[in-house]
């Protein structure tokens, strides 16, 4: 077996302490037991095996992306495995938790200015790309479907399987969009009942991992039609919600985790009975440096 092996089929935690409302069923999926850590090594493993698939990534070329962390860790953790060269580009204000577990993996590190958040790692990479195309793969996360498909293939059909094919809804926080995206077509196929509810940040908003759709460019594979329901969080609400899970479930997550898990409460205490699926995509430890672990003040500066 190879680490490759092990992404996928995570937990689901049921989180009855947290949960408001007891006509309802609450459950986390902890995606923070996959290999690398979060999600996205589910969708680096796609990028990757399709690429390979389609003969676009071979073993002469560097593995290019832009990323704020834990796509890069999934993709250079498999690139280890499969022994790729990997160049990552990403703003300075990632947290030095991610660059130093990418550093570990053997990854090429590129910072592009923290003001430029996401966007400005996005146009860098693509600029270093175009600049010698013949010597870079790029995956491109944001437009491939290969993201969406991965969660399609695996954690919608785990959800189904999971909870028996009883899950009324699925929350997730929207980055790249992939992990809502698949989700929704794997839960919608089965059963069109099931609601899918979408979370955005706030603009200027602190929750890594996440993208507020109207300042920043918004992801080709993202479909609005897939989500029955959209609600924004500001990062008081996410990060209280985070720290919440930590003391009263013991469930040590990062702060999207708790962006997601806000309006699932939310919508818990709406409902008269269901079913719902959260999507907690990565651990706490990851965000130690900033301030969400910090104080117990929510109103904390970074
Ligand atoms: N939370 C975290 C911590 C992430 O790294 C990501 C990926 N950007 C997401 C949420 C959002 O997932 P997706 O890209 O599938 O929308």
């Amino acid at each position: 077996m190879s680490v490759i092996d092990i992404i996928g089929n995570t937990p689901l935690i049921r989180l009855d302490r947290i949960n408001p409302n007891p006509r309802v069923i609450l459950y986390g999926k902890f995606e923070g037991a996959n290999p690398g850590g979060s999600v996205k090594d589910r969708t680096a493993l796609y990028l990757i095996k399709e690429a390979e698939e389609k003969g676009l990534l071979t073993k002469d070329k560097i593995i290019l992306e832009p990323t704020s962390g834990n796509t890069g860790i999934g993709l250079a953790m498999i690139a280890a495995a499969k022994g790729y060269r990997i160049k990552l580009v990403m703003p300075a204000c990632v947290s030095v938790e991610r660059r130093r577990v990418l550093e570990a993996l053997g990854a090429e590190l590129i910072i592009s200015p923290a003001e430029e958040s996401t966007d400005g790692a996005i146009r860098l990479a693509h600029q270093i790309y175009e600049d010698a195309p013949e010597l870079y793969f790029m995956p491109n996360q944001f437009d491939n479907e290969a993201n969406v498909r991965a969660h399609y293939e695996t954690t919608g059909k785990e959800i189904i399987e999971q909870t028996n094919g009883e899950v009324t809804h699925f929350v997730a926080g929207m980055g790249t969009t992939g992990t809502i995206m698949g989700v929704s077509k794997r839960l919608k196929e089965f059963n069109s009942n099931i609601k899918i509810v979408g979370v955005e940040p706030v603009p200027g908003h602190r929750i890594q991992g996440l993208k507020n759709m109207s300042e920043a460019i918004v992801p080709k594979i993202f479909d609005p039609s897939r989500l029955d329901e959209r609600f924004f969080v500001n990062d008081e609400e996410a990060f209280d919600t985070t720290r919440k899970l930590a003391i009263r479930e013991g469930v040590f997550v990062g702060m999207s985790s708790g962006a997601a898990m806000h309006i699932a409460l939310k919508k818990a205490s709406e409902l008269r009975s269901g079913v719902i699926v959260v999507i907690l995509p990565d651990r706490g430890d990851r965000y130690l440096s900033t301030s969400l672990f910090a104080s117990i003040c929510s109103k904390c500066p970074p």
